[in-house]
């Protein structure tokens, strides 16, 4: 089995679900007492969300591409990097370390490929929704047309994932506002959902929508699981 690398703590909480799924992963494969073989390096997250909401972007990939180094040289044969937001960085982390990183769209991608999903709504970070990096990596890479919310919802999913999720608040009104947007965008012809930010799962999961949900904190740990395992 190969080491895996994960750069977490963006934020912690959505750590300890990778954390879960790596470990849970291995287990089933396995049997009995196997377990994933994990570093992590755990960030301060208020950190890197200032920097992140300052556009000091370049920062923040070489706090990361440091930390992905430090995995590397502890052992790490691949990378993760536990939050779909901060792969707006990757390249940058990805040219500081000579291990493969495990791309988190990636891992989604091919799940909805699989799915025989071509149109697919997109929740997660502003960031994550209105930027390139991870809708054309799954356009370009997967022939998936990726649909967003309007912008005040996308306002409003930014402020609960990092004012409520990712302080570990899980409420009720968020999950039902969530469910109402992922609805309205399946009316309008998306055929399932990604939950584009490691901590949605936290919130929204399949007994509360009849429609498809792409947990990409499940798929990303999913995949890892199948690169470790494969010799
Ligand atoms: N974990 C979230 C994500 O998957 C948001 C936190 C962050 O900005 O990294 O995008």
């Amino acid at each position: 089995m190969k080491t895996l690398g994960l750069l977490g703590g963006m934020s912690w909480e959505s750590t300890v679900s990778y954390y879960q799924a790596l470990n849970r992963g291995v287990q089933a494969r396995l049997g009995g007492l196997h377990s994933a073989k994990v570093i992590l390096h755990s960030v301060d997250f208020a950190e890197i969300e200032r920097l992140q909401h300052q556009g000091e972007w370049v920062a923040t990939g070489a706090l990361l591409a440091q930390a992905a180094q430090g995995l590397e040289k502890a052992g790490a044969e691949g990378l993760m990097i536990g939050t779909n937001t901060m792969h707006k960085v990757a390249p940058q982390i990805e040219a500081a370390v000579g291990i493969p990183l495990l791309h988190i769209a990636d891992a989604t991608g091919r799940k909805l490929q699989a799915e025989g999903i071509d149109t697919v709504a997109l929740l997660g970070t502003q960031f994550t929704m209105e930027q390139g990096f991870y809708r054309e990596r799954l356009t370009q890479h997967f022939g998936i047309e990726v649909r967003i919310p309007d912008a005040e919802a996308r306002a409003r999913i930014h402020r609960v994932i990092y004012d409520e999720l990712c302080q570990g608040q899980v409420k009720e009104a968020s999950r039902t506002d969530f469910v109402a947007i992922i609805e309205a965008l399946h009316r309008d012809g998306a055929q399932g959902a990604i939950l584009g930010c490691t901590e949605i799962a936290l919130l929204v999961g399949p007994r509360h929508t009849h429609v498809p949900l792409f947990d990409t904190t499940a798929l990303h740990a999913a995949a890892a699981v199948d690169w470790a395992l494969t010799p």
